[in-house]
């Protein structure tokens, strides 16, 4: 039992990083963030307590975001913060565990060494890479193995990944840094130009995530945000509908279709109409958004489904492939496709 209990799989991802253990489920998801000392570079809080301090950090206090578009940006931050974590969820455990890490398709050579030294850093016995396409596959019930293919869309924080999949690998893929970030900045861009005011990065999530909406709808919902008017430097109230969002959104999510569109007309003849029957997989906090799923639906004619746990679909996924673990090799990342390259 101890053996099982060793093998965690982590989702790190630009927002969110979650910790699947084996034989007990997602046992940590925790903003990816980490404030430090700035004088002396000490690792203050990780996670949710570092989240709090993101834009109310004192002069001597920095917010640290390691990860970037799904690849580590902090070297030294990403290690000390997965060192924290993996002691929290292996405090009972006297040996180092087994650690599979989600990545994106996109990853380069010199990327995935950092994310293995990183993990090894942090207290890892064995580093094995997964694609996080594959992962998020799994998680949805998809039977990966099968020679039949399937699109697998994940939006996140700060990339979105549209991927199609099969017998086990990813075989096309593109990923762009289009996701839930950029809808928050349009939304800011949006009420700027409108109405020359500025509001923050947490009211414009915060907006995107009541009445956020790229596809029009039934009923209107609106809602208040205070920011500053940017005439009078004085703080101003403004509302705004779903209608508005729309309307904010409309970039972000035309690029979203256009790497959909790229992806099909790369993908063989034979994938394209498996997806269009099997229809798109769609996954990620992004996926949220009111309406992407009908969006894309609508302009591909193929049917998107958000997953049950758009969230933490990925991270369940991951867990799964953990009892694979054995046949991997270490650093191992979809060896098929990277024969292919190579041949
Ligand atoms: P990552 O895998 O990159 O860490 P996640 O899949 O955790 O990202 O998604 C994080 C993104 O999802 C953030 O941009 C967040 O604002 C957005 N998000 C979370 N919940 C919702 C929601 N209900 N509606 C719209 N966006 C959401
Ligand atoms: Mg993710």
């Amino acid at each position: 039992m101890l053996f099982f209990e060793r093998d965690i799989a982590i989702d790190l991802g630009t927002s969110n990083v979650r910790f699947y253990i084996r034989g007990r489920g997602i046992s940590l998801r925790e903003p990816t963030v980490v404030a430090v000392d700035k004088e002396h570079g000490n690792l203050l809080r990780v996670g949710d307590d570092a989240s709090k301090m993101l834009g109310r950090t004192p002069a001597n206090i920095a917010a640290i975001h390691p990860i970037k578009a799904g690849v580590i940006s902090d070297y030294d931050m990403t290690a000390r913060m997965l060192k924290e974590l993996i002691a929290r969820v292996t405090s009972f455990s006297l040996f180092k565990p087994r650690v599979a890490v989600c990545v994106p398709s996109s990853i380069t050579g010199v990327e995935e060494r950092a994310i293995i030294d990183a993990t090894i850093e942090a207290g890892a016995r064995r580093v094995y890479l997964m694609e996080t396409a594959v992962a998020t596959a799994m998680g949805a019930g998809i039977d990966i193995a099968k020679p039949d293919g399937h699109m697998v869309i994940d939006i996140g924080g700060g990339t979105s990944e549209v991927a199609v999949v099969s017998l086990g690998g990813v075989v096309e893929c593109e990923s762009i840094k289009t996701a839930g970030g950029e809808f928050d900045e349009a939304i800011i861009r949006y009420i700027r130009r409108k109405h020359s005011v500025l509001i923050g990065a947490r009211a414009a999530e915060d907006l995107k995530i009541n009445i956020g909406c790229v596809f029009p709808r039934q009923e209107i919902s609106f809602a208040d945000v205070k920011g500053r008017n940017l005439v009078t430097g004085m703080p101003r109230t403004v509302t705004l509908s779903s209608e508005d969002m729309i309307e904010a959104f409309s970039e972000p999510a035309e690029r979203i279709l256009e790497t959909i569109h790229m992806v099909l007309e790369r993908t063989p003849p034979e994938l394209v109409a498996d997806v269009s029957e099997n229809g798109i997989v769609m996954s990620g906090g992004g996926s949220l958004i009111w309406g992407i799923d009908k969006l894309i639906s609508s302009r591909t004619g193929i049917p998107a489904i958000v997953v049950d746990d758009a969230l933490s679909c990925t991270s369940y996924g991951a867990g799964k492939m953990l009892q694979r673990l054995n046949d991997m090799e270490d650093g191992m990342i979809n060896i098929a496709r990277r024969r292919q390259m190579k041949g």
